[in-house]
């Protein structure tokens, strides 16, 4: 079958309205809620918890503010160090560079693509030895798969470390029966418009410590002391998520379950499909752990074809179809090219090496089957193996 560039423009992850969101917009209209503050902000905050079986959430501005929310809680100040995974979206870091403090990049192991147990503890006992622990460590969960949370959190217990669950991309999934977002003293959700639901933009921070997130929601509102003369003895922020935006995520949220499904049988079509294409690998779910696929990625073995990474994404540009690379990661970043890096073991960086095999495929929930096979198509075609 042949395309043109005409044909629709097929991205890797775009926004999915359930239809119901104008409802609960609608309402905060006419009840002019229209404020970072209001009934939908509460309920969303609550339904959230409720989803997880947290004890409480802070509706934010971003999933980048949770995790800087996260972190001024702990108490992150300059001259700190703070550890994170390596193989991840920027945003995961950031927030350490914005409280002054020092990032230290943890590789990825195979299984899961996410933070190594055998490097974060390498890197903790030379911390412990040098008499410098961090003040926390930041684990994402890629992709929607659970890193390795029994193992990770074990450690960082041994060390009295806090954990900081950057779930962003891995809202619904399970390691071993547990929810994402709940390992942590915190966990993180996004809501930007390419995540598993989205109200535009925004975030959630969680926690079980009630305390810490009533903290939270007073940094989060510009840190206003209880005075009617507006009084600030702490330094805040204007992080607050607005009730329309709520609205919009209460909506999301009844319609989380059906997304991740959609995703999961995305990534199945493609792994079905792609099987005879020996030199096409899938990222794994690890055994008693559910992923949210919230994209589909694969690895191309550069000993088994002569396709290259690049190519197969320059293919499918050329069908006017969106692919990336995984995320690069952050210890090849120019921002953090003098930053410590623990590599999962000597001679063995697994996170630069699946940025140089990796690459993401179409993966919303509201790709058509027929969108889906003409990804699909093009893949074959290129590999020769129509
Ligand atoms: C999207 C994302 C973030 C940041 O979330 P925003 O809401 O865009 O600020 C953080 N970490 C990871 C892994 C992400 O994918």
């Amino acid at each position: 079958m042949l395309h043109t560039t005409t044909d629709r423009r097929i991205f890797l992850s775009s926004p999915h309205m359930s239809g119901k969101e104008m409802n609960f917009i609608n309402e905060a209209f006419e009840t002019n809620w229209v404020a970072p503050l209001g009934p939908n902000v509460d309920a969303f905050e609550m339904e959230v918890a409720g989803y997880i079986g947290m004890n409480g959430a802070v509706a934010v501005s971003s999933g980048t503010a949770a995790i800087h929310l996260a972190l001024s809680l702990l108490d992150v100040q300059k001259g700190d160090t703070v550890f994170c995974s390596s193989l991840t979206f920027v945003a995961s870091a950031n927030p350490i560079l914005y409280q002054g403090a020092e990032p230290i990049f943890i590789d990825s192991e195979r299984d899961t693509w996410n933070m190594s147990p055998i490097a974060l503890e390498e890197a903790l006992e030379e911390a412990v030895a040098e008499n410098k622990l961090p003040k926390a460590v930041i684990i994402v969960n890629l992709y929607g798969q659970s890193a390795k949370m029994h193992e990770l959190v074990s450690i960082c217990r041994k060390f009295h470390v806090p954990i900081i669950e950057d779930a962003a991309e891995s809202l619904g999934a399970k390691y071993k029966g547990k929810p994402s977002g709940t390992f942590g003293e915190f966990g993180i959700f996004s809501f930007n418009g390419n995540k598993i639901i989205t109200t535009s933009g925004g975030g959630m921070l969680v926690s079980n410590n009630t305390e810490a997130l009533r903290q939270a929601r007073f940094l989060a509102t510009q840190a206003r002391d209880p005075a009617p003369h507006y009084q600030h003895s702490k330094l805040g922020y204007n992080y607050r998520m607005s009730n329309i935006l709520a609205g919009i995520g209460r909506s999301q949220l009844e319609v989380l379950d059906a997304r991740i499904n959609a995703r999961r049988a995305i990534f199945n079509t493609y792994q079905q499909e792609l099987a005879h294409i020996s030199s096409i690998s899938f990222m794994q779910e690890l055994e008693d752990t559910f992923s949210t696929r919230w994209l589909t990625a694969i690895t191309i073995n550069k000993e088994e074809t002569n396709v290259s990474p690049k190519e197969l994404i320059a293919a499918l540009e050329e069908e006017n179809i969106e692919a990336r690379p995984v995320w690069k990661p952050l210890q090849l970043q120019p921002l953090f090219n003098k930053n410590k890096y623990y590599p999962h073991a000597e001679n063995e960086s697994v996170s630069e090496e699946l940025f140089q095999t990796g690459i993401c495929l179409p993966s919303g929930s509201n790709l058509t089957v027929q969108e889906q096979l003409r990804v699909i198509e093009c893949i074959k075609k290129t590999f020769n193996s129509l």
